[in-house]
């Protein structure tokens, strides 16, 4: 149980209007959580206080070998008037697998839920009423030791910033080009491809930009080692729908085990559907869209819920889904997955925590 000092800003800014296009990533709250490392001593000093800019040594640990994790989920306004997370022991069980990868110190789960719902807490009324927006929740950890040697730092900040999002599809859910990479790759099996730091964005730039360069919105990974396996997307997981049957890439050491993929899963059995986590090859995509059985793609992660996949570019070829009509199991998971985000849908799973 973390001690939290709460300190009020006296300059709070202007939010935004109902209405208002709002994006992603512009703007942030009033407030943010912070919370400072020391060996020795552990995590300390955990404070709801106003968001500012923070002062570092540019020796900092973090800006040279980029010793650093984050994580991303999201605050609801339900129809009840309540603040409501989605599962946000997941979050910090995955905080801590990437902590223990990147030799960071981990946060008791208990702890870094606690922080989380402190900093929504203060922030509440920041949290967006029009359809489908929501509190992007960002949780960041970074090495602070003023230091250019290559070790794990002693020092780190924890924070948590807040940020209104709009509704990721303006006008209903809508299908995405992706493109198949087969020159770069993101993560190989034993480096760090599981956690959610980056680096492995920083890996993941120069094929993005690739693909937007030839019509496509994201990329989708293959495996780093033969380039034959399918792994994600740049930050969403990815499923298929072959034969009826629900199928995505089986966690491997460098696939990010999504909080939205757990989510799939478990709907997907819960309605009585086939699903198998296994090793899909891109050539078996392929063939599956040939013989005209590959009936539905789509991404899972937090930010788009569940995305569409219209396109697929392999090498030389592109590959139409669904004439550019959205899959019956993708509308109906993006259905029952927000309307239990929401308050709108009962929440059998216990999914929804209240603020
Ligand atoms: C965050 C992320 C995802 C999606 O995870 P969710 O918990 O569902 O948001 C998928 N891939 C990568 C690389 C990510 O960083």
């Amino acid at each position: 149980m973390l001690n939290i000092r709460i300190e009020k800003t006296d300059h709070p800014k202007q939010k935004p209007q109902k209405g208002e296009k709002l994006g992603f990533g512009h703007i942030f709250t009033d407030h943010m959580f912070v919370m400072n490392y020391t060996e020795g001593r552990g995590w300390h000093d955990a404070r709801v206080v106003p968001f500012d800019r923070v002062s570092l040594s540019p020796a900092a640990m973090v800006f040279h070998y980029g010793q650093e994790m984050f994580e991303g989920l999201k605050a609801y306004a339900g129809k009840d008037g309540n603040a409501y997370l989605f599962r946000p022991d997941m979050n910090a069980k995955r905080a801590n697998a990437s902590n223990d990868r990147l030799c960071i110190p981990r946060i008791p789960e208990e702890d870094f839920v606690q922080a989380v719902k402190a900093v929504v807490d203060v922030d509440r009324d920041w949290i967006p009423t029009d359809p489908g927006t929501s509190l992007y929740v960002r949780p960041f950890i970074i090495a602070t030791d003023e230091f250019l040697g290559v070790a794990p730092s002693k020092t780190y900040l924890f924070f948590i910033i807040l940020s209104p999002s709009g509704a990721y599809y303006a006008s209903g859910l809508a299908p995405v080009g992706i493109w198949i990479e087969d020159e770069y790759v993101r993560a190989v099996r034993g480096g760090i491809g599981f956690a959610k730091t980056g680096g492995n964005y920083a890996a993941s730039l120069i094929a993005q930009v690739k693909a937007h360069d030839g019509g496509f919105s994201q990329v989708l990974w293959l495996d780093g080692v033969e380039r034959k396996y399918i792994e994600e997307v740049g930050a969403m997981n990815i499923f298929f729908k072959i034969d009826g049957k629900i199928l995505t890439p089986a966690l491997n050491g460098s696939i990010l085990p999504g909080v939205t993929r757990n989510t799939v899963l478990q709907l997907a059995r819960q309605w009585g559907m086939e699903v198998e986590e296994r090793r899909i090859s891109a050539d078996e995509l392929l063939e599956a869209a040939h013989s005209g059985r590959l009936e539905e793609v789509f991404g899972t992660g937090t930010a788009a819920v569940i995305s569409p996949v219209g396109r697929l570019r392999f090498k030389d070829e592109i590959i139409t889904i669904g004439d550019g009509k959205i899959g019956e199991v993708t509308q109906k998971l993006y259905d029952e997955i927000t309307g239990i985000q929401y308050g709108l849908l009962p929440d059998p799973n216990g999914w929804r925590v209240q603020v």
